[in-house]
């Protein structure tokens, strides 16, 4: 597996398996394919609530811990640090592992410098090889860049074809961060996988607008990290290396880009309060 190395060193591989939206009871056996079909990383949170069922799935498969990259999140907390060592402690223990490869902040909402700070400390501890962040703007990104020690090696952000963050991609590269797109297929939406452009560059390939998506974000350096519960679907997403994309079809797909959100801003009022208030039980 190809991969991309952060910038404490840690190699990451450029393609995983996102295990969003699979209800904690289909998590064990999605993974468990997932494994089979030859993904060794996987992305979690503590929000998905399938945290151990990920872990069930990584301890049935026997497949030596260091071949794993696994990543989860943080979810939103009330103020100090101590309420950030308890909710990694809780998400380690149902993963049932001694470390994770990649810990992030979910969300930009609340007290996240404590959050930060206790984060350096579990890194620095060993218990999380890299530490990032996700949905982090622009100008929140380099704020915590600026006030604290260790920069963020990840920036996971909603990155498709239909939002496709060039200009972030760059400023981030400039601060050593890097980016990994959710929602690589949009989930769909704007119907992405019909989409005429994204077909006909895989009609010139045999491949599926899927791997058309994919290929596009490796050839940028993008992390990719698919979900799908289906078998044959995830042998496809991960069947992205054995072709190139031509400059031409990659300027094609720039022309995609709509620059808009097709979930939700993260600036938007009444997401901060919904989200920013919300606790995990
Ligand atoms: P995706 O963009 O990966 O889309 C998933 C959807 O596409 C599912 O409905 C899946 O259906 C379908 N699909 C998958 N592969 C194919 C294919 N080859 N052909 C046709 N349809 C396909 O959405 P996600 O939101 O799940 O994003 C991926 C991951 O990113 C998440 O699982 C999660 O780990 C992460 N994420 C992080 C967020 C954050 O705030 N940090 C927010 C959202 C996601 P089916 O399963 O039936 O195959």
């Amino acid at each position: 597996m190809q991969t991309v190395t952060l910038n404490n060193g840690v190699d990451m591989p450029i393609l995983g398996f996102g295990v969003y939206q699979v209800d904690n009871d289909q998590t064990e056996q999605a993974v468990s394919a997932a494994l089979t079909a030859g993904y060794r990383s996987i992305d979690t949170a503590a929000a998905y609530g399938n945290e151990e069922a990920v872990g069930a799935a990584i301890k049935k498969s026997g497949i030596p811990r260091g071949e794993l990259f696994i990543t989860t999140k943080l979810w939103v907390q009330d103020a100090g640090e101590e309420n950030t060592h308890r909710a990694f402690d809780a998400s380690l223990a149902k993963l049932g592992l001694d470390y994770v490869d990649l810990y992030l902040i979910h969300q930009p909402f609340g007290d996240y410098y404590s959050e930060w700070r206790a984060m350096q400390e579990i890194h620095k501890a060993g218990r999380a090889r890299a530490i990032g962040v996700s949905n982090f703007a622009p100008e929140q990104l380099v704020d915590l860049i600026v006030n604290n020690e260790i920069v963020p090696a990840v920036n996971q952000i909603e990155t498709h074809p239909f939002k496709q963050n060039t200009d972030y991609q760059e400023l981030m590269r400039a601060e050593g961060v890097q980016i990994e797109s959710w929602g690589p297929f949009a989930e769909g939406k704007n119907g992405l996988f019909t989409n005429g452009t994204l077909a006909a560059i895989g009609a010139e390939h045999g491949k599926s607008v899927a791997q058309v998506v994919l290929r596009w974000m490796i050839q940028r350096g993008v992390v990719v990290i698919p979900k799908s519960v289906n078998p044959d679907r995830m042998a496809e997403n991960i069947d992205v290396f054995d072709f190139a994309l031509t400059d031409g079809q990659m300027a094609q797909i720039a022309h995609l880009d709509g620059g808009e959100s097709l979930f939700f801003e993260h600036t938007d009022p009444q997401m901060v309060r919904r989200l920013g208030g919300y606790r995990l039980s």
